[in-house]
């Protein structure tokens, strides 16, 4: 009689799992070669602030002149291929088990670096668009960082008053200006240090205008992490 074949059944039991990027079965949502391969940014070309490039990792131009509302800035990939088809197939709602992956990329950073924040907040939607979508990306990932990190998370802290999606045929400037007023916060945030969740930063005015409302409620300090940063801006 044939053996039974028992690591064939423990198998069948277990849901299948694969790469995100590249199919490979792969126990962990992005396999290690993939993982390997995405364009990381390392803290010693980065500026601290804003996540921008700056060649010796100190503060960048663009801080120095017009210092933003955060202080610092952890951004985990640079948003190019392949780290961008990861955060649309999380962002668009595909793979939203990559909340969990994600998250564990940002426990690793943390651990090194360490962080003063005792609130974790999200980055809100308009009411609009999420309802359009039914899920905030920046929520569901800011849950898993404070509950992995023992941290308060306060998803309604801050509302998003201005739909940035009707902006269309603005100028880049008048955008900016709208920014000023995009989010009001609907708590005591007295004294508190707080790390806000994005997903992408491109200018980084969402993430100023928001942190800045923090800052005038009369938060402490207010960092910044986001999945990925872009290139250029
Ligand atoms: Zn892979
Ligand atoms: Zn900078």
């Amino acid at each position: 009689m044939e053996k039974m074949n028992w690591r064939r059944f423990l198998v069948q039991l277990l849901p299948p799992q694969h790469c995100t990027l590249c199919a490979a079965t792969s126990a962990a949502q992005v396999c290690d070669a993939c993982t390997g391969a995405l364009p990381w940014l390392a803290q010693e070309n980065i500026c601290p602030v804003c996540a921008r490039f700056s060649p010796t990792g100190q503060v960048c131009g663009h801080c120095l002149k017009t210092p933003p509302a955060f202080y610092r800035t952890l951004s985990l990939l640079e948003y190019r291929f392949p780290a961008n088809h990861l955060i649309s197939r999380f962002k668009y709602g595909q793979q939203l088990h990559l909340a969990d992956w994600f998250a564990e990329q940002f426990i690793q950073r943390l651990a090194l670096t360490g962080t003063a924040a005792d609130v974790i907040v999200p980055v809100p939607l308009h009411p609009n668009r999420l309802k359009q979508r039914g899920f905030n990306q920046s929520q569901l990932l800011s849950e898993k960082l404070a509950r992995g990190l023992n941290r308060a998370h306060l998803p309604d802290l801050v509302q998003r008053t201005l739909d940035t999606s009707q902006q269309a045929g603005l100028s880049r400037k008048e955008r900016t200006r709208n920014m000023r007023h995009a989010f009001a916060c609907n708590g005591n945030v007295r004294g508190l240090h707080l790390a806000v969740v994005d997903d992408v930063i491109t200018t980084g005015s969402t993430a100023d205008s928001l942190c800045r409302t923090l800052l005038d409620a009369g938060a402490a300090q207010v960092e910044v992490w986001s999945m990925a940063r872009t290139p250029d801006n």
